[in-house]
């Protein structure tokens, strides 16, 4: 089964993948977190990205659309997978129909009051990329990741400014994805204020 995870930045997509790839033995593919580890690396395409992460803006289209397509060309994707962030506009969309079959495009409904709690409260762990919430997901040990110990960071484009643009430009590119996939018959809406448990389980029933 091949699925895409589309919602606002916040509306809990890495969090339900996690728990979902083990459920139905999917391959999650990040693009967010794929950018990121690019970062930590210090290879050439996360020179280029760095700073249009921080600020909240898109990477262009070329280049995300050429990370995923060599993603989705290793042998761990031919099982089915989760695309979690990709794709979010609607160039990324027409590529992505030529490289892949998608089963469903599940879209995570949230209100903008609580996508502004989440992403300000969301803690990282920099090396596992594990997710955490100062409220509503705290670590056991405040500030540190539950395995490794490590110190929890707030991401740079969870701060305030790279918030707001980051809602800015879901609402212009990634929203009219909506449409576009309603149309194709693809879309699963799913109410994502509720406890990830509850999100998943709702999931699971609507794709059958
Ligand atoms: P969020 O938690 O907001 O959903 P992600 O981890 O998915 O964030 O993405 C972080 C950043 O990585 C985005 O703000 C953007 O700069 C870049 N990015 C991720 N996916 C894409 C994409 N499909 N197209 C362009 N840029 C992307
Ligand atoms: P996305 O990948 O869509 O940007 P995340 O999965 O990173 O979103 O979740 C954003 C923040 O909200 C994180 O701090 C996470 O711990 C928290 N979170 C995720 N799902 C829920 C939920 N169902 N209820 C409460 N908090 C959640």
């Amino acid at each position: 089964m091949n699925l895409v995870f589309l919602g606002p930045p916040g509306a809990g997509k890495g969090t339900i993948a996690a728990l979902a790839k083990e459920r139905l033995s999917l391959l999650h593919v990040s693009t967010g977190d794929l950018f990121r580890s690019n970062i930590k690396e210090k290879t050439e395409l996360g020179k280029k990205v760095e700073q249009i992460l921080a600020s909240g803006n898109l990477v262009p289209d070329e280049v995300t659309i050429e990370m995923v397509r060599e993603r989705l060309k290793k042998d761990d994707a031919e099982n089915g997978y989760i695309l979690d962030g990709f794709p979010r506009t609607i160039a990324q969309a027409d590529a992505l129909k030529e490289m892949a079959k998608l089963d469903a495009v599940v879209n995570f409904v949230l209100s903008k009051e609580e996508i502004l709690k989440r992403l300000s409260g969301r803690r990282v762990c920099k090396s596992t990329g594990r997710t955490y919430h100062i409220i509503f997901n705290p670590p056991k040990v405040e500030g540190k990741d539950d395995e490794t110990g490590e110190d929890l960071i707030q991401r740079d484009d969870d701060k305030e400014d790279a918030i707001l643009n980051r809602l800015d430009v879901y609402e212009k590119s990634t929203a009219p994805l909506i449409d576009y996939y309603r149309a194709a018959g693809l879309l699963v809406d799913i109410d994502a204020s509720k406890t990830p448990e509850k999100v998943l389980e709702e999931m699971i029933a609507k794709l059958g």
